[in-house]
């Protein structure tokens, strides 16, 4: 693969997957990243959807060393920081009215836990202790932590830990490409009616979806109505609607919420009531993630018998990660990344789409589709079906292996056509990419797409 891989054997660190070996990334800048023998890698998923303003940015770099050298650590037991107050006070600049409260954690999957958390605790205070049932969608990803992963419908993932998990009730995802296979509730938001019905409105704490599909179903959009149909449903009921926009908040669909997208029936902005935000957040300088709650749930939780919240960190509030993510925010600003990605997005999309219409390999492309700077191409067996893979083929592990010999990074998601068969890659590189370098990752995918589809002819049996 490379020309200088030190063999897993031989080191100390371990990584995830432990049935490869690794190259090691010795630089990193703008979309490309190098490894210790000198191959140039084109980043088009961003790492994990989290890379948005390119890679080294000095400024970011100097904005954590300022802040290190200035107050490196405080707990926010005891005290609060510049840093925090001041990211906290750009991000109330960029949400709803009334949904400007930040609780500032590492990870995704942290700020989920603490989202659902404090619907819960919110509940609890206000004398509805029996609030307690949380409703996800399938397919749908919320974190690998055991309250995010409950939450989370990845199957591969959960089944080791399942005597661990709690029980969310799961309502099927809205998933356009296969709305042959999906219930028209689903599509709507009935299918939430009735979960609600069953469980009873009175046990029902939150409902969390991620507004724009991430990975789970290959940056799907809901039809227009969903959420305005999701918000009225949840206000009817009392229960609490939480968007996780970890994958799509700051900037990545084009607007700084995914949620902004939808309107209901007057025009009006669909208001969640809390929002978690991670990946952009931070543009991968440092783990930063965030939840945003109405301020009235703050209010209540405030005002109630606990003193605040019943969730703590070590890092919460983490003064050096706070400076990194307000510079990145900062640097999406002034350079007006969030409509970039909307203007060059359509150049991906055009430039993906033609994937799907010639050269070889265009025969497994079932699907392309996605907003702004997130793109998912849906690997198919048969077009005309909409046929999956069987998962034993692995094709968009092959797809992604493939293309990083290449030189190109892709993101692999399996499971979500019928919750084991299924393949997709996410494409969602940096805001910042030039128009050249989108035209050189098509060429790129295409070419390991074409390699992909002949290793798969030339195994026996394989469509
Ligand atoms: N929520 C969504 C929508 C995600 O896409 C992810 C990660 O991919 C998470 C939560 C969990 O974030 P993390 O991996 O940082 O814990």
């Amino acid at each position: 693969m490379t020309g200088s891989v030190r063999p897993s054997s031989a080191r100390h660190v371990f990584y995830r997957k432990l049935d490869r070996e690794l190259p090691t990334i010795v630089r990193a800048e703008g979309v490309y990243l190098y490894d210790d023998a000198g191959r140039r890698y084109l980043d088009a998923c961003g790492g994990a959807m989290v890379a948005c303003i390119g890679h080294g940015v000095p400024e970011i770099a100097a904005a954590m060393a300022e802040q290190a050298r200035a107050v490196d650590y405080v707990n926010g037991t005891a005290f609060t920081n510049l840093a925090a107050e001041r990211l906290a006070d750009f991000l109330a600049t960029k949400t709803p009215a009334g949904v400007d409260r930040a609780y500032f954690l590492c990870s995704g999957s942290e700020a989920v836990e603490a989202a659902l958390k404090l619907a819960r605790q919110y509940h609890v205070e206000r004398g509805e202790p029996e609030r307690r049932v949380i409703i996800a969608r399938s397919p749908g990803y919320h974190g690998n932590t055991l309250l995010a992963l409950s939450a989370s419908a990845r199957d591969h993932y959960r089944a080791l830990y399942a005597p661990w998990l709690v029980d969310v009730r799961m309502i099927a995802a809205p998933y356009p490409y296969r709305s042959e296979s999906v219930s028209s509730a689903a599509m709507t938001g009935d299918a939430l009616e009735a979960a609600i019905g069953e469980i009873g409105p009175k046990n029902i704490a939150a409902f969390i979806a991620e507004p724009i599909g991430g990975s789970s179903t290959g940056a799907s959009l809901p039809p227009p109505g969903y959420y305005a149909r999701i918000r009225e449903i949840c206000d009817r009921h009392g229960v609490l609607f939480v968007a996780d926009e970890i994958l799509t908040g700051a900037g990545r669909t084009g607007t700084y919420f995914a949620l902004e997208h939808f309107r209901d029936a007057r025009g009006a902005a669909i208001v969640p009531d809390i929002i978690t935000l991670g990946k952009g957040l931070n543009g991968g300088y440092a783990p930063l993630s965030a939840l945003i709650a109405r301020r009235s749930i703050v209010d209540v939780i405030a005002a109630g018998r606990y003193g605040g919240l019943m969730h703590a960190q070590t890092y919460s509030h983490h003064p050096v990660a706070c400076a990194a993510a307000l510079a990145v925010q900062q640097y999406i600003e002034r350079h007006e990344l969030v409509a970039r990605a909307r203007v060059l997005g359509e150049r991906l999309h055009l430039r993906l789409r033609s994937l799907a219409a010639d050269g070889d390999g265009a025969e497994l492309v079932g699907d392309v589709r996605g907003i702004g700077m997130l793109a998912a191409v849906e690997l198919v067996a048969d077009r005309a079906t909409k046929r999956p893979f069987q998962r034993e083929l692995k094709v968009a592990e092959a797809l992604v292996m493939r293309a990083q010999e290449r030189g190109l990074i892709l993101w692999p998601n399996v499971g979500h056509a019928d919750g084991r068969n299924g393949d997709l890659v996410m494409v969602a590189p940096p805001f910042t990419i030039s128009p050249e370098q989108i035209d050189e990752l098509a060429e790129s995918l295409r070419s390991s797409l074409a390699d992909a589809a002949a290793r798969m002819h030339a195994r026996p049996g394989s469509r």
